[in-house]
């Protein structure tokens, strides 16, 4: 295999000998490479100059906090900003600070962070939004896709144990019985989306990851690098028919050497990387939740007024159903009236039917808790 190095010459050369050894076959997928956490201004201009080289366009995810006049650099990171949106590259939106929108738990069940509250999420966002106004002169708002990415993803793609603690909790009501149908629910229901789809913003996260969050933000060792590169190099080449979308961060050294290195193997290997303009085209994305878009979320969002509607037109006499309000509550037709669950004056809903407060079972059911 022959490859165009633009640098790093010897590093190329050592990866190419090592595909010789082992080969990868490699599929012509389409990738996105997307870029968090930044602009460092000594690592920015570094990706800048060299994803120019290359013509490629790339997606930056900023964390404002790096834009506000509290912040050392505040001034170099909004001309980086800038610069970067200017050279054809996508700005886009990772909230101010770093903190979660929604739960997030490990994977033992305990929680790390127990997310905004509706009221911050939306002074976050707003924070954020103004920043990138600021810092681009207002250009920001007029380029297209607009899209943000959760810190840590959530918000849009909570894990199974994060979902099942939201319902416990009574954050969230779902029908679904599994944790894929539950997750296309909660994609429609999620507060965290619907403030975004409300500030014009869809959702991007990712289907690779390249991983350097587990590295030290200084320069690792040579071999290191390399098998960095060669894993990042695998994980874009395999799983077809789908556009990859890799998430890096340009608060890391090393992608300063990997990031040339994979660009130029990758594209020798079939790899064609494309803008975030030609990203939003491919409906597998939609499909598999990479890519939640706004009007997705609003559509969702009036599905499910409609049809909780539907449900508290055909109750009976002496029969009620529950709503979905963020908490269980019971409607009743005769009174008119919304009940919380168990809590009734003269009667009570329990599982499905207005019972009066003195029958046993709902005593030991409701009021014995
Ligand atoms: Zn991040």
């Amino acid at each position: 295999m022959v490859c165009d190095f633009k640098s790093h010459a010897d590093l190329g050369n050592q990866i190419l000998k090592d595909l010789t050894d082992n080969p990868i076959n490699c599929r012509a997928n389409s990738v996105h490479v997307t870029f968090d956490d930044g602009p460092s201004s000594n690592i920015t201009p570094v990706i800048l100059k060299e994803l120019k080289l290359r013509e490629v366009k790339a997606s930056f995810f900023v964390t404002t906090t790096n834009l506000a006049p509290e912040h050392p650099k505040y001034k170099e990171n909004r001309a980086i900003v800038l610069e970067t949106m200017n050279a054809g590259h996508l700005i886009a939106n990772h909230g101010h600070n770093h903190d979660a929108y929604c739960l997030r738990m490990n994977g033992k069940g305990e929680t790390l962070d127990k997310g905004f509250t509706q009221k911050e999420r939306e002074e976050q966002l707003a924070k954020s939004i103004e920043l990138l106004q600021w810092s681009t002169g207002g250009k920001y708002k007029q380029q297209t896709p607009q899209l943000f990415r959760f810190p840590y993803g959530r918000g849009a793609m909570p894990s199974e144990m994060e979902l099942q603690k939201m319902v416990s909790n009574g954050e969230i009501v779902l029908k679904g019985k599994t944790y894929k149908e539950q997750l296309a629910e909660y994609r429609h229901l999620s507060a965290p989306l619907q403030t975004l789809a409300g500030a014009n913003l869809s959702h991007l996260g990712w289907n690779h990851d390249s991983s350097d969050s587990s590295f030290a933000v200084k320069m690792p060792s040579d071999d290191v690098v390399r098998s960095y590169i060669l894993k990042n190099l695998k994980g874009l080449c395999t799983d077809p028919q789908i556009t990859k979308v890799a998430l890096f961060h340009d608060i890391k050294e090393m992608n300063m050497t990997a990031i040339p290195v994979i660009l130029d193997i990758g594209k020798c290997l079939g790899l064609k990387f494309i803008s975030a303009q030609e990203m939003v085209k491919d409906k597998n994305l939609n499909k598999t939740g990479v890519l939640i878009d706004k009007q997705d979320v609003l559509i969702g969002m009036t599905k499910n007024i409609i049809e909780t509607l539907d449900e508290t037109k055909h109750i009976g006499v002496n029969q009620c159903t529950t709503v979905t309000e963020g908490h269980k509550t019971c409607y009743s037709k005769d009174y008119e009236k919304t009940y919380q669950h168990c809590t009734g004056g003269d009667s009570v809903c329990f599982d499905g039917e207005w019972k009066a407060n003195t029958d046993p079972i709902v005593v030991n059911n409701c009021h014995g808790k």
